[in-house]
């Protein structure tokens, strides 16, 4: 069976998650990696990790972002390079692509996937459903296959192929136009949540949008990012993007460091796949603090300034 996996990046920048998608897919047929837009550049790297063929569909409305365009242009890279089936990333953009795609060619659409196994033309697999708290086995018979793995479910390990570049140029209406990207906002540093080493996430316990002051510069600090539980977000205190969770961000950081944080299931499914946790919190009952590797009981706005202080002492 020929498998297409969708190349997840942003202007050509690659979304690493997309690599472990390569990996996760690998064992299910001949891997062919679909770059939409016209960024070739990318194809070295997805052929480190199986691609035997990289195909670069271009059209103008492929420059950037969109929905509609990534998925017209996915189906008809689909049916050009005979591919029974598509695997992408668990990326918002990865799921999103392909639930148009599952519309548009009236196929099913199976996400976040943690495991997949080929047999006689049917996949079993076992997924995740409500938010990481159930692991749901299935097995899908459609002739035509699209499906989603969840972040950090597989580890990216490469395994070299011909990596042939191979360009399709699609036709695209422009009612296809309908979702593009219209602006962009800098990101103030060069460390993101998604890449960061240590992320120092805050909760309700952090008490208000000032004393995440001290959480900033304790990222600053140990070369880590800031994320925030969805109390935070409601509340206004720091943007959806800080977010970690079911409806936020999945992160997979060495250390996630979880202040004021109670460890709500659809928190924790959201950075559950990090290396250490330490939960800084007044309740030793509370289910982060339970669930973690290090715990410090106190009151996170002593201990915080504390350790900033001690580092630095150093
Ligand atoms: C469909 C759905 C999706 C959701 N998606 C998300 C999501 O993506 N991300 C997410 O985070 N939540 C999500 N939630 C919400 C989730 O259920 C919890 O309500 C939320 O995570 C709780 O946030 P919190 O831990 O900051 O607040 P709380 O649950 O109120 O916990 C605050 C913690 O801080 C501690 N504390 C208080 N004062 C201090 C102090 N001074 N020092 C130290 N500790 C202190 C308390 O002991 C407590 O453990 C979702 C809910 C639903 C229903």
């Amino acid at each position: 069976m020929k498998v297409l996996v969708l190349v997840d990046h942003d202007r050509g920048t690659l979304d690493e998650l997309t690599l472990q998608a390569f990996t996760a897919a690998r064992s299910l047929g001949t891997i062919e990696a679909a770059i939409l837009g016209d960024y070739e550049s990318l194809a070295p790297t997805v052929a480190e990790y199986g691609a035997a063929t990289a195909h670069v569909i271009t059209h103008p409305l492929l420059v950037d972002y969109g929905s509609e365009a990534w998925a017209d242009a996915l189906v008809q890279a689909m049916l050009i390079s005979g591919a029974q089936a598509i695997v992408a990333p668990g990326t918002d953009r990865g799921n999103e692509v392909l639930a148009h795609v599952g519309a548009l060619l009236n196929a099913p659409m199976v996400a976040n996937c943690v495991e997949i196994t080929a047999a006689d033309g049917d996949w079993s697999m076992i997924r995740t459903r409500w938010g990481g708290s159930l692991l749901e086995e299935t097995t899908l018979t459609a002739d035509r296959k699209l499906v989603t793995i969840t972040p950090h479910a597989v580890v990216a390990e490469p395994a070299p192929a011909a990596g042939t570049v191979q360009r399709i140029e699609v036709d695209l209406d422009d009612s296809v136009a309908r979702t593009i990207v219209a602006d962009r906002v800098q990101a103030e540093s060069g460390l993101t949540l998604q890449t960061a080493p240590v992320v120092v996430a805050g909760g309700r316990g952090v008490g208000s949008p000032e004393n995440f002051a001290a959480l900033d510069e304790l990222a600053g600090l140990i070369g880590g990012a800031v994320g925030c539980s969805r109390v935070v977000t409601n509340n206004g205190w720091r943007p959806h993007s800080d977010q970690v969770g079911q409806t936020g961000n999945r992160v997979a950081p060495d250390l996630y460091i979880a202040c004021g944080i109670s460890g709500a299931i659809q928190h924790w499914v959201g950075m559950m796949g990090s290396k250490r946790v330490l939960a800084i919190n007044t309740d030793r009952e509370a289910p982060m603090v339970t669930k973690a590797d290090y715990a410090v009981i106190g009151d996170v706005n002593e201990i915080i300034p504390a350790v900033i202080a001690a580092l630095k002492a150093r």
